[in-house]
């Protein structure tokens, strides 16, 4: 990975930073030892929300760091569609995303001559990529042994290097290990942590809804960016083996059409009644007639003799009229919903 921000070489360590209230905290312990931190924060395509440079200047305020935002590559999107080591609950190939992450972190840290990398790992809080024998594979496969500080758990872990080197006192790092957060808080109300992104983190991966959107685009080898993101929002059918999406409300339906609508059919009714529907580009006709009947499903038709659906098509607009007498039931019976 190219970095092309220039970072000045003051830092002493790295640190996975995901916004979650484990990494803020990792930091502020960092920070107490006086050392000096960058925070690292992996812009992946699966966070729940989007953070403003607003947000980010007030966290960096918050905690008392720079934070460095990095994109991923498509290296990244072909280690989640197809994890070495699996999924775990979910759709979260966390053994290798934290492989991915801790690489790339550590080369970053190399080139700018800081002595570790740090992350907010708590042992056992998640039970697939937080087993011992999890830990010790992510080491060695991200190069980083003997190089991670974790400030929260640091003294169930053997010392690493910067710690026997003096740089890091382990005396002053914690032993939290399990699910339970109530450490954490208290440590919260300590440094006066008052906002965090998530409690771990905002993973969508591990969210049961999305996680089964993505499945399932997976199986049908339509994972890029573009799809992690429409993944997210709207209610998803598939027609004919094409994705189908309708807009749940106003704020849905303007996202899909400004954010999502090129190279796709995109229906509307003129007069804006119902919702923004979306369809695969590569759709046949007989697809997007059915998209249209959708539409009207999700329209309140009361005292319309017929409901006009106006089409854009990549190639061009049409419009198609469907009577109100027309009962898309089958919309609810016969579709599979993902
Ligand atoms: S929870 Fe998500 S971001 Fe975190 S390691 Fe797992 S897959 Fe990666």
């Amino acid at each position: 990975m190219q970095i092309k921000t220039k970072i000045e070489h003051k830092y002493h360590i790295v640190l996975l930073y995901s916004g979650g209230l484990d990494s803020i905290l990792s930091a502020k312990i960092l920070f107490e030892q006086g050392i000096s931190v960058l925070g690292v924060k992996f812009m992946h395509p699966f966070f729940h929300g989007i953070q403003t440079f607003e947000e980010k200047f007030y966290y960096e305020k918050q905690i008392g760091i720079n934070i460095l935002e990095l994109p991923t590559d498509n290296k990244y999107i072909k280690t989640i569609i197809e994890p070495q080591y699996g999924y775990g609950s979910q759709a979260n190939p966390c053994i290798d995303c934290k492989i991915y992450f801790l690489r790339k972190g550590w080369e970053l840290a190399q080139q700018i001559s800081a002595v570790a990398i740090a992350t907010g790992e708590v042992p056992g809080q998640r039970p697939f990529s937080q087993r011992s024998d999890a830990i010790k594979l992510i080491e060695k496969r991200s190069r980083t042994v003997d190089r991670i500080i974790r400030p929260l758990s640091g003294k169930l872990f053997p010392q690493s290097k910067a710690e026997r080197d003096g740089i890091v006192n382990s005396e002053k790092l914690y032993s939290i290990s399990g699910r339970s957060r109530a450490i954490q808080l208290k440590l919260a109300k300590k440094f006066g942590v008052t906002r965090f992104e998530s409690i771990a983190g905002g993973c969508i991966l591990t969210d049961p809804g999305y996680a089964k959107r993505f499945l399932e685009a997976r199986e049908h080898n339509e994972i890029n960016i573009e799809t992690t993101q429409l993944l997210k929002i709207g209610r998803h059918i598939r027609i004919n083996g094409k994705r189908v999406v309708v807009g749940r409300n106003q704020k849905e339906n303007e996202i899909l059409e400004n954010s999502f609508s090129t190279g796709k059919f995109f229906l509307i009714n003129p007069e804006r009644k119902g919702p923004v529907v979306l369809v695969d580009g590569s759709a046949e006709d007989k697809t997007v007639i059915k998209a249209a009947e959708i539409l009207a499903r999700y329209t309140n038709r009361e005292c319309i003799d017929t409901f006009e659906v106006r089409i854009n098509a990549p190639t061009g607009v049409t419009k198609i009229i469907i009577p109100n007498t027309a009962n898309p039931i089958w919309v609810d019976k016969l579709l599979i919903k993902i």
